[in-house]
C-alpha cells in the first residue's frame, strides 16, 4: 500500500539540484529518459508511484505558492508603487528596501524537443500554484518585428517583474538550437551566442533573477508515440505540426546542439538540469522539487510590518482616523 503522505517527501540520494545538474561536457546519451533519479522507490512501487507523485506535486505546489507569495511580499514592501520602469522587461530601477540588493524574482526556463512535455509541466506544476504570482511566456518563431532586433530583445521584454515566478516555454536557447540545426543564421552568428547568453544571464543574476534552466529529456521512441497520439485523436490535431516531423528527422543534430548549449551555458549562477521526461509524473515531480529547492536557497520570509499593528488595531476599533491633521470619525 502506497503511503498517503500529507507532507512533502524529500528525494532520496540528496537534492535534485545535485542529482539532475549537468556540467560540461554534457552527454545526453548517458541520461535514460525513462529513469527516475531521486524518486523514493523503496516504499512506493509500480503504478502507485504515479498516484503518489501526482499527490506530492499538489503538496509541493501549495508550498511553492507560499514561497512565491513571500517573494511578492518582499518586492511589494520594498517598492509599494512600482512604476512602469519596474514592469516586465526592466532590470534596473528596483531595489530592496535599504538598498540591500536588487529586487528578486525567479525564472524557470523550459526547453525540450517537440512533445517533450513543456506545456504539461506548466499545467501541472505552475497549475498547482496561485496564478496571480506567475508570469508565463511562450516563444515561437520570431515575428518580423522581433527579427529586426537582437535575439535577446524579445527575451528582455518578457522577463518577470520583481516578486514574480516567470516561466519561459522555450527561450533564448532556441537561438542556439533550432537556429543552429536549421541554419537560420550563419554559423558565426550562432557560435557567438553562447558567450552572449552567458553575459546576459550573468546580468540577470546580478540584477536579482534566480535562474533555473530545465531540459525535459524525452527519447526518440517516446516522441514518436506522442506524435502518433496527436494523429489518433481529432481533438489533438491542433497540437500536431507537420514541420515537427522534419525536426524529428534531425534528432541527433538537435541532441548535439542541446548538449553543447547545456555544456557551454551551465554555470553555478545559472545551472542547467536535465529531467528524464518519458514518464510524465516523474517529470512533474522532479521539476516541482527543483523549484522548491531553488526557492529554499532564497531563504524567503514574510516581511515585518512597516506600521505598528497594535496601534492599527486600536484605530480600527475606535474608527478614529487622523486624516489631514484633524481627527475625524471614519465614515460619519
Ligand atoms: P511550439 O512550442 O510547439 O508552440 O512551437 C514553437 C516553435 O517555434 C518551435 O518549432 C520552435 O522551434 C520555434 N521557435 C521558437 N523560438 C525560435 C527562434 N528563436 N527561432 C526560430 N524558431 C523558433
Ligand atoms: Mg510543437
Amino acid at each position: 500500500m502506497a503511503p498517503r503522505e500529507t507532507e512533502v517527501v524529500a528525494p532520496v540520494g540528496g537534492p535534485l539540484r545535485g542529482l539532475l545538474r549537468v556540467t560540461a561536457p554534457v552527454d545526453l546519451g548517458t541520461v535514460d529518459p525513462r529513469s527516475t533519479p531521486g524518486l523514493p522507490g523503496e516504499t512506493v512501487t509500480g503504478e502507485r508511484r504515479k498516484a503518489w507523485a501526482r499527490a506530492q506535486v499538489r503538496l509541493i505546489g501549495a508550498e511553492l505558492g507560499r514561497q512565491q507569495e513571500m517573494l511578492y511580499a518582499e518586492a511589494k514592501v520594498a517598492d509599494p508603487d512600482p512604476g512602469p520602469v519596474d514592469g516586465p522587461g526592466s532590470l534596473g530601477g528596483s531595489t530592496r528596501s535599504g538598498g540591500s540588493g536588487p529586487a528578486r524574482r525567479v525564472l524557470l526556463v523550459l526547453q525540450a524537443m517537440d512533445c517533450g512535455g513543456k506545456d504539461g509541466t506548466i499545467k501541472r506544476v505552475a497549475g498547482a500554484m496561485d496564478p496571480l504570482g506567475l508570469h508565463i511566456r511562450s516563444f515561437g518563431p520570431p515575428t518580423p518585428e522581433e527579427l529586426r532586433h537582437d535575439f535577446l530583445w524579445r527575451i528582455r521584454r518578457a522577463l518577470p517583474a520583481a516578486g514574480y515566478l516567470g516561466v519561459f516555454n522555450r527561450s533564448h536557447y532556441e537561438d542556439v538550437l533550432v537556429a543552429r540545426v536549421e541554419a537560420l543564421v550563419p554559423a558565426a552568428t550562432w557560435r557567438a551566442r553562447y558567450d552572449e547568453i552567458n553575459a546576459f544571464e550573468r546580468e540577470l543574476t546580478e540584477s536579482g533573477v534566480t535562474l533555473i534552466k530545465v531540459m525535459l529529456h524525452i527519447s526518440y521512441a517516446e516522441q514518436g508515440e506522442r506524435l502518433l497520439e496527436r494523429l489518433d485523436d481529432p481533438r489533438k490535431y491542433w497540437k500536431y505540426n507537420p514541420a515537427d516531423v522534419a525536426a524529428r528527422a534531425r534528432w541527433d543534430d538537435y541532441q548535439a546542439a542541446y548538449a553543447e548549449a547545456l555544456g557551454r551555458c551551465g554555470t553555478d549562477a545559472a545551472p542547467w538540469f536535465v529531467v528524464p521526461a518519458d514518464r510524465k509524473w516523474y517529470r512533474d515531480w522532479a521539476v516541482a522539487h527543483l523549484l522548491r529547492e531553488t526557492f529554499d536557497t532564497l531563504d524567503l520570509k514574510y516581511p515585518p510590518a512597516g506600521f505598528d499593528p497594535k496601534r492599527e488595531r486600536e484605530r480600527l476599533r475606535t474608527g478614529v482616523v487622523e486624516a489631514r491633521g484633524t481627527p475625524e470619525v471614519n465614515g460619519r
